[in-house]
């Protein structure tokens, strides 16, 4: 069987840290690792409408934007196929026929939809009256649109955060239930996570559980060096630790998180003794070293961020000067887009043809019902 891999983001804003280490350093990882047949890279802009529907402008916006930070973090379009959902209309026909294998009720135990909806402020006030406009239909519906984006290009790996999780799930379920309602058409796609726990879900500057474009918590991937500084400057931490020489906690403390996902061992090499306290240097040689005298005392929180800043700083600097290259020529940014859908709409209609068979529902191909030649 071939190896297909299907993953995306919705095109609400620029890509943050939480999507370059949750998905989009994976993807990179997985294009040069030549183990895949095909790659398909969507611009999620039909879901983003799910929430947005009264702002499309946001999302028109920001489909280059998402198309700079991928190819600008290292996504080659002569290996991947990004392409705009919106504009390969077979996987809203998947959709409209995945509807029915799924039940209100267990879309409603989506645990990812669910703590979504309250994050929006869509959810009823607790008698059932209407809290603000309510949830979109379309929007409670995303897991089914999704399952048809994966299985529209029979994607056996699906690269994504730990958000994600259940929407896989979800899509495995309806393919095992069109499969069973149907015979063998759809295949079950594989979840590949992190590899590395902090990457999971990478929380967001204020310490909250998720970096998220609509939390308004990110460091994103076209920041410049000086915001990345002010950023991290302005970083949570743990609260208790208030002198340099307190105790200081490392769990839940995002600066040690972000260490966790972007800190290598050659970081300190090149930074150790770089950053030169009143009372103390940086000297360490590994993050557990740091971690250990930090939970003892005596690492004070602007050391540790002058280290993450420069560690950011390295990682996104070729990032902003790729970017910097692309944005002189959008059009051709725009071409990438257009082959890209072009080459996967072709096989999204190969699949829609499967299902229209499979489900017998294909009436002008079939002479037996109709007579026709
Ligand atoms: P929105 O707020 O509009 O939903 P978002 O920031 O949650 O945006 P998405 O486009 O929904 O981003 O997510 C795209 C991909 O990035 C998914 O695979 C998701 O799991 C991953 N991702 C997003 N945020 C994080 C994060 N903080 N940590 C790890 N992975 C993340
Ligand atoms: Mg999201």
């Amino acid at each position: 069987m071939e190896k297909i891999i299907l993953t995306g983001d919705r095109p609400t804003g620029r890509l943050h840290l939480g999507h370059y280490v949750g998905s989009l350093r994976r993807r990179i990882e997985l294009q040069n690792s030549g183990e895949f047949d095909k790659i398909f890279i969507m611009i999620a802009d039909a879901q983003a409408l799910t929430d947005n529907a009264d702002n499309p402008e946001k999302v028109r916006q920001n489909i280059i934007q998402v198309a700079l930070d991928y190819l600008s973090a290292g996504l080659d379009p002569s290996k991947v196929n990004i392409f705009i959902q919106s504009m390969v209309p077979q996987l809203t026909e998947l959709t409209f026929y995945y509807m029915n294998l799924v039940t209100v009720q267990r879309l409603q135990r989506n645990p990812t939809v669910k703590q979504e909806i309250k994050m929006r402020g869509f959810s009823e006030s607790e008698d059932g009256s209407d809290n603000k406009a309510g949830t979109p239909v379309g929007f409670f519906c995303y897991p089914i649109s999704q399952a048809a984006d994966i299985t529209a290009f029979k994607a056996t790996t699906v690269p994504v955060g730990e958000d994600q999780e259940p929407m896989i799930e979800q899509c495995r379920e309806i393919v095992r239930k069109f499969n069973s309602v149907y015979g063998p058409t759809l295949v079950e796609p594989e979840i590949l996570l992190p590899d590395n726990a902090a990457c999971l879900r990478l929380p967001g500057t204020d310490g909250k559980a998720k970096m998220s474009k609509s939390l308004g918590n990110c460091i994103y991937l076209s920041d410049s060096e000086e915001e990345v500084v002010r950023k991290v400057k302005g970083m949570f931490t743990d609260p208790g630790h208030l002198q340099v020489s307190d105790p200081g906690k490392v769990e839940g403390n995002p600066v040690f998180t972000y260490l966790d996902a972007f800190c290598r061992p050659e970081h300190f090499e090149r930074y150790a003794s770089c950053f030169v306290g009143k009372k103390s240097s940086f000297e360490f040689h590994s993050l557990d070293e740091a971690k250990a005298q930090y939970r003892a005392g005596g690492l004070g929180d602007m050391m540790l961020k002058n280290f993450l800043a420069a560690i950011l700083n390295e990682t996104l600097e070729p990032m902003r000067q790729r970017r910097a290259e692309l944005e002189k020529d959008l059009p051709a940014v725009w071409e990438i887009l257009r082959k890209g859908t072009q080459a996967a709409e072709a096989v999204a209609a190969q699949t829609l043809d499967d299902v229209r068979k499979s489900m017998r529902i294909n009436y002008f191909d079939d002479s037996e019902l109709t007579g026709l030649k």
